[in-house]
């Protein structure tokens, strides 16, 4: 039998037939332990009834072990250098399909619509790309799309952020964005040894698990996300002067002062010891008063 693709050996023996060499500027570090593969695959929860959206397959280790587990996995990958590399490594499995595409410009909700007839239960699972785990993340969450977690490999510092609970220094924007939408934990660390090349920053895995509904109601979706970037605009500066100077120009000091007041919410704290909650409260208060 074959050797798994996430074998130190087996990816040498690839990334040397096809003279394959790596462009960082794809951030491409690929997973060669099989046991850290095992552990995303089973963070996901997956069965052969689950539809699987990978983004960035690279040689196609972590699609290899998706592909033996679920009903069918469907991957993006931008680098054209990789589709015959998968066409190769990936033949054994006929429950996969490549998609050519910047997964930021591609329609998700189409291609599931496509891919995944009848499917009911859909996840997301990657080792993403790391110059653009952000913006990859948040299209996935501001989609709202039909599915049911992301389990991603991703950097250890923005994992921590995401997962940051009220009061800590790692809660921010990027926490309640995220958290908005879903619930957030860090499932494990992992080594740089587990990847070639090995990126220089330590790395884990991070599990969002979809809210049936936003953590707050709001009004004005858009506008709560611009409510709660202006607070933390400068970390440093109180609730007050952030929401004077970063909110726009149609909101008034006496406006953004008595928004507090209803919302119950002192002027002089900072953004990171806000809940959800109070930031909802905030943004439906400031509504109002526009
Ligand atoms: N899944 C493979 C693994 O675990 O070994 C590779 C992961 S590597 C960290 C990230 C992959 O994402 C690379 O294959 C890269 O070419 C691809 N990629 C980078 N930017 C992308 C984008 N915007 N859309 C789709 N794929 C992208």
């Amino acid at each position: 039998m074959m050797k798994d693709i996430a074998t130190p050996q087996r990816t040498k023996e690839i990334l040397n037939k096809y003279g394959f060499n790596f462009k960082k500027s794809l951030g491409q570090n690929f997973l060669i332990d099989t046991n850290v593969l095992r552990n995303i695959v089973a963070a996901a929860d997956i069965t052969d009834e689950t539809g699987v959206i990978e983004v960035g397959p690279g040689i196609g280790a972590l699609t290899e072990q998706l592909a033996k587990r679920a009903k069918k996995v469907v991957s993006f990958e931008i680098d054209q250098r990789l589709l015959p590399v998968l066409d190769d490594t990936l033949q054994p499995y006929e429950n996969v399909e490549i998609i050519h595409s910047d997964v930021l410009k591609a329609d998700i909700q189409g291609t599931i619509d496509q891919q995944f007839e009848g499917v009911e239960d859909l996840m997301v699972v990657a080792n993403l790309p790391y110059y653009v785990t952000t913006p990859i993340l948040m299209k996935l969450l501001e989609e709202h799309l039909p599915v049911r977690g992301i389990v991603v490999m991703i950097q250890a510092e923005v994992a921590d952020r995401i997962a940051a609970k009220p009061g800590t220094k790692e809660y921010g924007a990027l926490s309640i964005a995220a958290q908005y939408y879903a619930t957030a934990e860090k499932v494990m660390t992992v080594p740089g040894t587990v990847f070639m090349p090995q990126p220089r920053v330590d790395s884990a895995v991070l599990r969002l698990t979809i809210r049936e509904e936003p953590a707050v109601a709001v009004q004005d979706e858009a506008y709560f996300f611009k409510v709660f970037h202006a607070c933390f605009a400068n970390r440093r500066k109180t609730i007050l002067n952030n929401l004077v100077h970063n909110l726009g120009p149609k909101e008034k000091k006496v406006e953004i002062e008595a928004a507090l007041q209803e919302a119950n919410i002192d002027p002089k704290r900072r953004g990171e010891t806000l809940s959800l909650d109070e930031f909802g409260k905030l943004s439906d208060a400031l509504l109002k008063r526009l």
